[in-house]
């Protein structure tokens, strides 16, 4: 089999070095180019033999230069549309963990698939599980797509329990170790709310059949109930090299290190509800979601600023819903024609959200 050639956007990130893991271990996978938001990169390029690499920057010519067989998007937030839309036009593999790209993206995003013909290969560890529970099947026989959430550090909290929460306490997740940004999303639930509408377009199902449920232990990482009863699920120890290593190495599913599931030791696996009152954002996502065109754009960029903003302690957490609701509530939402039009609506969401949260112009 001919090396395939990875292009890892984002390579100093959580999933961009458990990406480089993955590579390192597999011979068939080699790093072609490499780039960061601020962090230097020369010296992990030099370390893997990589030429293409940048700090910063135009992500579409660096691709451009380094042509890729694979790119893994794991660039943080709608900074990562522009790689993942010359991904999609171009058909060639797009490993996706930048799920802000393909929410705002929406409509334009799987028009470029389309044209380009090629796939999307999920990171997220939720849609790896679905894309793998809908393999075999057509989505006729679906009832519904499941997402599992852990919850975050305040599952089981009220509203009210929240006022005032701290940085600290909002970033000590009880389950995966990840990037500030979404393991503020995923204190607050918009991360959930943003894989909702991720699942709509990687898998074409409508909101009304794509479920949230709250379980704890993060071992079932998602399940797809079909129409006969049965339901199919994708189980596992919380670990982001397993759909980072099926994504890059589809369909193979190459060995990774990751024990398999110890059923003697015992498993905990529990399902409740979200508490939509405490945790809100997924309302306002969903709603975002089924309302379509740019509303999705909206809520993404809205997020973006509020979760920067409670990160710098600028903004208290609560205040991150209102944001988000206040924006869609202004914005017009309507469908972008084309990339400028999208660039606008994300831009105008920020200076919304910007001008709410006191911030300025972000
Ligand atoms: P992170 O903050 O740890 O890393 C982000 C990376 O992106 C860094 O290398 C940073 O330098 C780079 N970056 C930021 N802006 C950039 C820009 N303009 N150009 C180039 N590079 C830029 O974030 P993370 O936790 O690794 O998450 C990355 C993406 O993967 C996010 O979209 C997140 O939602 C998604 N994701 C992460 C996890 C996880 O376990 N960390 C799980 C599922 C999905
Ligand atoms: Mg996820």
């Amino acid at each position: 089999m001919p090396v395939k050639r990875v292009a890892l956007l984002g390579a100093t990130g959580s999933i961009g070095r458990q990406a480089i893991e993955i590579v390192e271990a597999h011979p068939g996978l080699e790093l072609c180019a490499l780039a960061t938001g601020t962090s230097p990169v020369d010296e992990l390029a030099a370390r893997h033999g990589v030429a293409h690499a940048q700090v910063g920057g135009d992500l579409t010519e660096l691709l451009e230069r380094s042509q890729p067989d694979v790119v893994l998007n794991a660039v943080v937030g709608f900074a990562g549309l522009a790689a993942t839309m010359w991904t999609l036009e171009r058909g060639i593999d797009l490993a996706l963990a930048n799920k802000e790209s393909l929410v705002a993206g929406g409509e334009l995003a799987l028009a470029a698939l389309k044209r380009g013909a090629g796939r999307i290969l999920p990171v997220d560890s939720e849609h790896s599980a679905v894309f793998q529970c809908l393999e075999g099947h057509t989505l006729d026989q679906v009832h519904s797509i499941v997402l599992t959430a852990s919850g975050g550090p305040f599952r089981g909290r009220t509203r009210a329990s929240l006022e005032g929460v701290t940085r600290e306490q909002a970033l000590a997740h009880p389950t995966w170790s990840m990037g500030p940004k979404i393991t503020i999303d995923s204190a607050t639930l918009a991360n959930k709310g943003l894989e909702v509408i991720e699942a709509h377009y990687l898998f074409g199902v409508p909101y009304s059949q794509i479920d949230v449920t709250v379980h704890p232990t993060s071992i079932v990482h998602s399940l797809v109930r079909y129409r006969d009863g049965a339901t199919l699920a994708h189980l596992g120890y919380p670990d982001m090299r397993v759909p980072i290593s099926y994504a890059l190495t589809y369909p193979e599913r190459a060995a990774t290190p990751i024990r398999p599931l110890d059923f003697a030791s015992g498993l905990t696996l529990e399902f409740a509800a979200p508490d939509l009152d405490a945790f809100p954002m997924l309302a306002h996502a969903r709603a975002a979601g089924e309302r379509g065109g740019t509303a999705p754009a909206a809520f993404n960029a809205a997020n973006e600023v509020a979760v920067a903003a409670f990160l710098d302690g600028r903004l208290d957490f609560l205040a991150i819903a209102d944001t988000a609701e206040h924006v869609l509530a202004t914005v017009s939402g309507a469908p972008a024609r084309d990339l400028d039009d999208l660039y606008a609506a994300d831009a105008e969401a920020r200076r919304i959200a910007a001008a709410l949260v006191g911030a300025g112009a972000a």
